[in-house]
């Protein structure tokens, strides 16, 4: 007997037939004689739906109460399933984020998990039953009910599965598993049966949503052998075929010396820049610009800082474009005037293309072939930006398709034909 966490994400939620058939699902595993706890997310399209509620009140609703409310979306899908259980005979019950209790801290909309007690859940599981826990969600330590960012029941499913020491986290999906690149961008793109945990990290922190970058964070840290696969295959295939079916996150070092020198493309298209003209170009100039934006709580990405000409210089980064007015309302308000800036100019339409494989750590002129590829499509390069296992550009959105497919042929990135297809 082996105990397997699941998470079924919206899509696979997404109406009671859905719901039905993860039921069935889960009831397979746990008639096999598993012990099964399942972490599913909102129904499809509810999460903004409760969201945009808040919005309809004003523009900028408290933070404790928006994920009041958008936890609400977790506790309806959690308490359907385990209807949909017990309706196919098993024994289940589901419980909110605080009943277990997830603690976590105090950072509404992105709290971190901090603890999680197994205690009530493991008593459960030794009667038979399959437990419920709704994904996304937790208690801080004044009992606020808090939410993990978007796309967090990733995070919940694996942190649950660390805490209990679980045999396997199995993340549910749309699709078959980790592709080469988003395959609602590129059908041709390859699902891969093994992916490195660090391309795994890479690619969720570069915009690949298929996982939640702290739920990969958690894998690594605990050691949770985690794997993607398809909710929506036939319920009725064998244990087995299932069990071994999607991409596994691979932990150990990767020593294959044909290993792809690329591994994957991701992209995100909620970019934008800033950059502020003609700043004089003195010691503690980044700090005295960046430092207001990090005490407002806002993340910067890139950053690139022009050559000095007579004194000043140019200074650009990226922020996620939600947080793009309030950084440009800080930098009006606060900094420009303090750093004696003489301009600001802005694109809020663009998206950042980035290649991701440990095969570049031993290969040279990988940069360079993205370069060259991009040049032949005449898609103007804006940023770069590099680390060991990638590099990343920004790009005028409008560009971001056509980038990423050119990309994935110039790297050989194809399908091949002993390869899953979405
Ligand atoms: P869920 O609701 O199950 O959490 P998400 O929408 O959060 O699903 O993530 C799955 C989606 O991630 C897929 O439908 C796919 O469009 C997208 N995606 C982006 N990059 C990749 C990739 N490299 N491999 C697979 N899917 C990807
Ligand atoms: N329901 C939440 C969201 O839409 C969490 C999740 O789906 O993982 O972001
Ligand atoms: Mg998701």
């Amino acid at each position: 007997m082996s105990l397997f966490v699941h998470k079924y994400g919206g899509t696979s939620m997404g109406s009671i037939e859905r719901i039905k058939n993860v039921a069935c699902r889960v009831a397979k595993w746990h008639r096999a004689g598993h012990q099964v706890v399942v972490v599913p997310s909102a129904m499809s399209g509810e999460t903004n739906r409760l969201l945009s509620l808040a919005k309809e009140l004003t523009p900028f609703p408290d933070a404790r109460e928006l994920d009041m409310i958008a936890a609400t979306g977790e506790q309806v899908s959690s308490a359907l399933l385990a209807i949909a259980l017990q309706s196919v005979g098993i024994s289940a019950r589901s419980y909110a984020g605080w009943q277990v209790p997830i603690k976590t801290d105090s950072a509404y909309s992105k709290a971190r998990i901090m603890s999680i007690d197994g205690e009530h859940i493991l008593s459960d599981l030794k009667q038979g039953r399959v437990v419920v826990i709704t994904g996304f969600q937790g208690v801080d330590q004044e009992n606020n009910i808090t939410t993990l960012g978007r796309g967090g029941s990733d995070t919940s499913a694996v942190a649950i599965a660390a805490a209990l020491k679980a045999d396997e986290c199995l993340i549910y999906t749309d699709v078959n598993g980790v592709y080469t690149t988003d395959p609602r961008v590129v059908p041709e793109a390859r699902c891969m049966p093994r992916v490195s945990f660090e391309e795994m990290l890479e690619m969720a922190s570069l915009g690949s949503k298929v996982l939640q970058i702290r739920s990969v964070e958690f894998a690594g840290k605990y050691s949770v052998p985690t794997r993607v696969l398809s909710s929506l295959t036939d319920v009725n295939i064998p244990l087995d075929e299932e069990m071994h079916s999607g991409t596994l996150i691979n932990f150990e070092e990767n020593d294959n010396m044909e290993a792809a020198v690329v591994s994957g493309i991701a992209f995100s298209r909620d970019e934008a820049k800033i950059t502020l003209i003609a700043v004089p170009d003195t010691p503690g100039i980044a700090h005295s610009i960046l430092g207001p934006v990090a005490a407002a709580n806002i993340e910067v990405d890139m950053i690139l800082q022009n050559q000095s000409v007579a004194g000043c210089t140019d200074f650009s980064f990226t922020v996620n474009r939600s947080d793009f007015k309030r950084t440009l309302d800080l930098l009006e308000n606060d900094v420009v005037p303090a750093v004696q800036a003489r301009e600001i100019s802005t694109d809020d339409k663009v998206a950042k293309v980035s290649i991701v494989g440990v095969g570049m750590r031993s290969h040279v002129g990988v940069a360079s072939l993205m370069f060259k590829t991009l040049s032949q499509e005449g898609i103007n390069i804006k940023m770069i930006s590099t680390s060991e296992i990638k590099t990343s550009v920004i790009i005028d959105d409008k560009y971001m398709e056509l980038a990423v497919r050119s990309l994935h042929k110039a790297f050989g990135l194809e399908h091949s034909s002993d390869t899953d297809s979405v």
